[in-house]
């Protein structure tokens, strides 16, 4: 069977578990999302969200990109901000990075092209400013995994700098929470 096919019928049977479990469930989302968490993570296949914190459908509004990272002319995580922050009222900020990301050990290693190459330009960044702490790691997977957990630092220290948030504290209203965190890749 092709893959795409086994997706479907997947979902299918997701979608037949849920029911028997909560037979008003789908009637329940229609109503609207109320998440309590944004979080801002690596499109990585390895590291979905939801699936790696238990977090049910509703909870958890999400924005992924290559190596997770935060720029300021980026529309589409900007306008996922603004809307979680202005219009869902989410409580809390999660950028989450993960070991063995492929974004940044393509950002050490170079030799990238094209989109990706212009898109981890804020990752070289982070590298450029954290030289001296990456070179003193002893082997290459620990110059990765470093420089993964000073680029969640950075981007959340881009983020607090995005107009969403920056607004949100001059208009005095109650700021949400931001965090950062590392997981593994592979659990
Ligand atoms: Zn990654």
């Amino acid at each position: 069977m092709r893959q795409y096919k086994q997706l479907l019928l997947a979902n299918k049977a997701w979608a037949a578990e849920i029911i028997e479990e909560s037979a008003d469930f789908f009637q329940r989302q229609l109503v609207g999302q109320n998440p309590e968490f944004l979080w801002i993570g690596c499109s990585d296949s390895r590291v979905g969200p939801e699936q790696m914190t238990m977090t049910p459908p509703g909870n958890m509004f999400i924005h992924r990109n290559i190596a997770n990272l935060v720029k300021d002319d980026d529309t589409n995580l900007m306008s996922v901000l603004q809307y979680a922050v202005d219009v869902l009222g989410v409580r809390h900020i999660i950028i989450c990075g993960h070991y063995a990301c492929g974004g940044i050990r393509a950002t050490l290693d170079g030799g990238t092209t094209g989109p990706v190459d212009d898109w981890l330009s804020t990752a070289r960044c982070v590298l450029h400013d954290h030289a001296d702490e990456i070179d003193a790691q002893p082997d290459r997977e620990q110059k990765v995994n470093r420089l993964v957990e000073v680029n969640v630092r950075d981007q959340l220290v881009r983020l607090a700098r995005t107009k969403t948030i920056q607004g949100r504290s001059r208009v005095g209203k109650k700021c949400c929470s931001t965090a950062g965190s590392t997981t593994s890749a592979t659990g």
